[in-house]
């Protein structure tokens, strides 16, 4: 079964399909930037793109897969946490860097082949930049610092229309007072002491020492690691403009060919209604909810319960009812043959995800499967399933795991006490204690914990 996708280029549902003769899927995914630590609203786009990766390595074979995600590692940002701390560059993103992997792994990510930094290809941004320079594409500004000219091609502004809109000023005060349109931007910050502290290199030919661009790193790590033609370039929702518009003009302008065949952004986690941001500050970090008690695995459920091409609002509310629906998965793994069954049970949940990656629909066809009496399941297609979802049952706490008839006489009781049946509700509630379970009722749901011996 093909994978389709949402393309934010063409703007309609296509296929994914390598295009080079080895057959190797290249795919590359804009990573982090590491001075402080990721927050959820970053995990739902990197868990989003953990479960396209799981997808392709399904369909194609996990050697035909060639994932990148960089670290953006110097930038406005990092270099100013390393100036607020008093503490090297290299130290903080490592620090940060560290933690994003910690994360990650509770989280079930699997990492991505490639994880290139910034800082590490220096010359690689240096020379794509004198390219750049050479071909009239971009110009060295007074300062000694280098800007792509949008004017040189035609085709800027095709991926967020921004042509079409008023073109802004996004670029900061320092940009604008030395390039020769508004809508230029650096490929090469010359260096100056008072924001750059002790980071700089020297520059391509003509320019003075400093630092790349942010946007020059991407277009640079997937023309060494991926090549010029790429399959798949993702990201969430904010980079399509200006950071993805600006890897095309580079990349293309640069290497005369089609830089992405196929782009994917991802939508925001919000909370209260608003982006989850780190310079809102109104962020949850994974380390923040597991303080409170609940498990990464339940933060993935929680991530993949909306359409990744939708906004989703956070809550605590909804991992509660993560937590309860893992419990239940976990239930019913354990009461799955070893072998015999139908492997043909759990079609739906794959139609749900290789069509525009539906992980809610891919949930509900498997609560369907779950809550279905008398059928014989295929205990390698669920877990197929889990490996698609990248939930790892074995890590979700064993001890709030129900078997399934416990879980149906909870849920029978929930929806008594909603409908105000209280007699119902409480004489469910002894049938659960006899069975030696205590039903701990929450506002949006409930839990179940075994009773004490
Ligand atoms: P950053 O570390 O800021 O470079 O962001 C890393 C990734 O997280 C990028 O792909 C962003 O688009 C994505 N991102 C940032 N904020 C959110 C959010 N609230 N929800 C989902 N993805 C986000
Ligand atoms: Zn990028």
């Amino acid at each position: 079964m093909a994978i389709k996708l949402f393309d934010s280029l063409k703007r309609e549902i296509r296929e994914l399909s390598p295009s080079h003769p080895d057959g190797v899927f290249r795919f590359y995914n804009c990573g982090p930037t590491v001075y402080a630590p990721a927050h959820i609203g970053n995990f739902r786009t990197f868990v989003i793109n953990d479960v396209l990766r799981r997808l392709l390595e399904l369909e194609l074979g996990p050697d035909r897969v060639k994932h990148v995600r960089n670290l953006t590692d110097v930038d406005d940002r990092t270099i100013g946490q390393s100036k607020k701390e008093g503490h090297p560059l290299g130290q903080i993103t490592k620090k940060w860097t560290d933690k994003f992997h910690e994360d990650c792994a509770a989280l079930n990510c699997l990492r991505p082949h490639v994880e290139p930094t910034a800082t590490g290809h220096i010359p690689e941004q240096v020379n794509m930049i004198e390219v750049l320079m050479q071909k009239g594409n971009a110009y060295r500004a007074p300062d000694g610092s280098v800007y792509f000219k949008i004017a040189s091609f035609p085709d800027y502004g095709a991926l967020s229309r921004i042509k079409e809109r008023e073109l802004k000023v996004t670029n900061s005060a320092f940009d604008a007072d030395h390039k020769d349109d508004v809508g230029d931007f650096a490929l090469w910050k010359a260096y100056k002491p008072e924001d750059d502290g002790e980071v700089q290199w020297p520059g391509p030919q003509g320019a003075s020492a400093g630092r790349p661009g942010w946007h020059i790193e991407c277009s640079a790590m997937i023309k060494k690691h991926l090549g010029e033609t790429i399959d798949l370039h993702t990201g969430g929702v904010d980079l399509l403009f200006p950071h993805h518009e600006n890897e095309i003009a580079q990349s293309q302008c640069c290497n005369g060919t089609t830089f992405a065949r196929h782009w994917y952004h991802s939508e925001h986690l919000l909370v209260d209604g608003t982006t989850m941001s780190k310079s809102k500050g109104n962020y949850y970090t994974l380390g923040d909810l597991v303080a409170k008690g609940y498990s990464p695995m339940a933060v993935r459920y929680a991530l993949l319960m909306g359409h990744p091409r939708k906004q989703l609002n956070f809550t605590l509310d909804s991992l509660h009812a993560a937590e309860s629906a893992l419990a239940s998965l976990r239930a019913f793994r354990a009461t799955l043959p070893a072998t015999g069954g139908d492997p043909g049970v759990f079609a739906a949940e794959f139609e749900a995800l290789n069509n525009d990656l539906n992980t809610p629909a891919a949930l509900g066809a498997l609560f369907t499967v779950v809550n279905t009496k008398g059928l014989v399941v295929h205990a390698a297609a669920f877990d197929r399933v889990m490996f698609a979802l990248g939930l790892d049952l074995n890590a979700v706490a064993a001890k709030t795991a129900a078997p399934a008839a416990i879980t149906a006489l909870a849920d029978q009781r929930w929806a008594a006490k909603k409908a105000k049946d209280f007699t119902a509700a409480d004489a469910l509630r002894k049938e659960l204690t006899a069975a030696g379970w205590s039903m701990l009722d929450r506002k949006d749901g409930y839990s179940l914990e075994p009773l004490k011996k």
